[in-house]
């Protein structure tokens, strides 16, 4: 089964991708970690990417597109996959589209978190992340350890107020299209409540994915 996760930042895409990969014994797939994996291990894509990262400039949806080819048609991906930040805008969304049709796969459901944007503001500005593993903390100041690895926690410059506001204005701007470009495309995106418990969120996830 192959699943998109949509959503704003700090909806909580990231814990809930994690935990229902899990449930469903297929990997999550996130853009940063293929992307930087891609580059380890000096892929035909990766060496791409990587000539962009060290003139600075960002890695075009092309090359990106092209990692997660390289991913979607692994072993590891047989069964499916969750993609957790893979699309938020329309090009990245007709991309994906094509190259899964290319492989002879199409995405199974996609789960749209919807979280009031008050709420994300709140969840953002109380947002710290380990320096090292990148886990996500709530509630926790910066500069103490993180649990899974010891590493030291920080708030990050995008989750400072204004940059907040500038990341959800970009997602209103940028993502919010492509739930319409997939309606129009007769792909049906399946709205979460993601305004409450992970566990509670996470069963309303669950039920979405049987139907
Ligand atoms: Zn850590």
């Amino acid at each position: 089964m192959i699943v998109v996760l949509l959503g704003p930042p700090g909806a909580g895409k990231g814990t809930q991708g994690e935990i229902i990969a899990e449930r469903l014994g297929i990997p999550r797939i996130a853009t940063g970690d293929v992307l930087r994996a891609a580059v380890r291990d000096g892929t035909e894509q990766g060496l791409a990417a990587k000539a962009y990262m060290d003139r600075g400039d960002l890695v075009p949806d092309s090359v990106i597109l092209g990692i997660m080819k390289e991913v979607m048609s692994s072993p590891a991906t047989e069964k499916g996959a969750v993609l957790d930040g893979v699309v938020r805008t329309v090009p990245q969304a007709e991309g994906l589209t094509g190259m899964l049709a290319e492989l002879g796969k199409k995405v199974d459901k996609f789960l749209l978190f919807d979280v009031p944007e008050d709420e994300l503001v709140n969840r953002l500005g109380g947002r710290v992340v380990c320096e090292n593993c990148q886990t996500p903390y709530m509630g926790r100041d910066p500069g103490t350890a993180c649990e899974k690895c010891g590493g030291r926690l920080v708030r990050r410059k995008d989750d400072e107020p204004e940059a907040i506001r500038n990341r959800l204005e970009v997602y209103r701007t940028q993502t919010a299209p492509v739930i319409d470009w997939y309606d129009d495309h007769e792909m049906k995106v399946f709205k979460i409540d993601a305004d409450g418990p992970v566990d509670e969120v996470t069963a309303r996830a669950i039920e979405a994915l049987k139907e």
